[in-house]
């Protein structure tokens, strides 16, 4: 299994390189050549996550490492979850549930993502004796799960660029607080797009770095994070219902990385019914799903800072795979003059979006609502990440056959200042 890019100038590439690389070299997104197929009867005997996982990432790995290697990996991957609710399934009631992806150490479910990127990152350098920086920008949960997931690796320096605006003080402090000789995080006197616009000009320049060290990315486009998130949503189709009945899923999204990992698992063999496109104010996808409008517009600051994007990267995937039909030139075109020009579908491709994609946009007034409901109706609390998954969800309940699993992203008690203000 090799991989290439949606823009179709990058091909044959194994695992590895697109481990390391991240973004492929004509600016497209890398894409497994053909969809593993998962075997789900072997997959129905299974009980832990890690057993699922393993059924899963060996798929992709082939190119590069041996499936001893990689079973080896997995055994020692995840670290610092609760041992008793990896990825539980909370019942809210006969067709909804929640799945919570919270219980990693940094409490956000980028730790599925990026424990697996890390891990693979240090088997790679350690088999070459090379060593890495990792740099990013980070608004949210992203920093600290990566910090977290490299630090226990002597290979990997990590370096991670904070803007001074929207987040958490719970974000904050897991970022700035972490004991370790190789982690360096810098706060800068600016916003995201500041950061980012360093992490982009030192990736050109690359001058500082010694002859035997990698630069690498974390950010969602990294085809390695997808996987590990492909894993939990097998894991919950077998807990809710043996893989025999398909379900809906509810996203709370802003790159569209889950819910690719979503549409990967269906593409795979999971049943699947609809995927809900759930965002916040910024809207960009769901402007798309239900008007055929996907152009970039600010960003505004909400109440779910890890959705406040203007761009959704992961999408480029999803229009090359299931609108354009893996043709590179289509994909190719849409991106020429984007963001500068919106992309546009034809009609009759667009309509292809209602077999499988519903979407909904909810606001921070419509997000406290939801988080006081659900308390009110369930005595259970929640983020609001998982209150813009919900609240999409009741808003688009009629039109949802069987049942509803909602992505939990975010514990709650990594925004205790918003669950103070909504009086929880
Ligand atoms: C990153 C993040 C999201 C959005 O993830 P995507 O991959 O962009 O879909 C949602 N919720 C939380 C808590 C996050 O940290």
């Amino acid at each position: 299994m090799l991989f290439h890019s949606t823009r179709g100038k990058d091909h044959n590439r194994t695992f590895e390189d697109v481990l390391m690389q991240g973004l492929a070299a004509d600016g497209g997104l890398f894409m497994p050549d053909s969809w593993p197929q998962v075997d789900l009867e072997r997959i129905k005997t299974l009980d832990s996550f890690i057993d699922v996982a393993k059924c899963i990432v060996p798929l992709f790995t082939k190119s590069s490492f041996s499936d001893e290697e990689v079973l080896a990996l997995l055994d020692d991957t995840w670290h610092d979850f609760s041992k008793e609710n990896f990825a539980a399934i909370h019942k809210l009631d006969n067709t909804k549930s929640i799945l919570e992806l919270f219980h990693g150490p940094t409490a956000a479910f980028k730790d599925f993502g990026l424990q697996l990127a890390a891990a693979f990152f240090n088997k790679s350098l350690t088999k070459q004796n090379k060593t890495a920086i990792v740099l990013g920008a980070t608004s949210g949960d992203t920093g600290s799960a990566a910090i977290d997931a490299c630090k226990r690796f002597e290979s990997i320096k990590s370096f991670i660029l904070l803007p001074d605006g929207n987040m958490s003080e719970v974000q904050r402090r897991q970022m700035t607080t972490v004991d370790s000789p190789n982690v360096f995080t810098l706060r800068v006197n600016g916003t995201f797009d500041d950061c980012q616009d360093i992490v982009k000009q030192a990736f050109n320049e690359r001058s500082f770095l010694k002859d035997d060290q990698f630069l690498l990315a974390v950010n969602s486009i990294n085809w390695v994070r997808i996987i590990g998130q492909i894993c939990y949503y097998f894991y919950a189709s077998l807990k809710i219902n043996q893989l025999e009945k398909p379900l809906n899923f509810s996203v709370p999204t802003g790159n569209f990385g889950n819910v690719f990992a979503c549409y990967s698992a269906y593409k795979m063999g999971m049943p699947l019914n609809k995927i809900l496109v759930a965002v916040n104010d910024n809207n960009i996808l769901h402007r798309f799903f239900s008007e055929n409008d996907y152009s970039k517009t600010k960003v505004s600051e909400t109440l779910s800072p890890s959705m406040d994007i203007s761009i959704a990267s992961n999408f480029e995937r999803l229009l090359y795979d299931f609108y354009a039909d893996r043709d590179c030139s289509i994909c190719d075109d849409f991106y020429k003059n984007f963001p500068q020009s919106p992309i546009k579908l034809e009609k009759s491709m667009w309509e292809k979006s209602k077999d499988l994609f519903m979407s909904y946009s909810v606001d921070d007034i419509s997000t406290i609502n939801a988080m006081k409901n659900i308390f009110a109706s369930y005595d259970y609390l929640i983020d609001p990440h998982t209150a813009v998954a919900i609240e999409a969800v009741d808003k688009i309940n009629e039109e949802l056959d069987g049942e509803t699993l909602i992505l939990s992203t975010a514990h709650p008690a990594k925004f205790p200042e918003i669950i103070k203000d909504a009086d929880l």
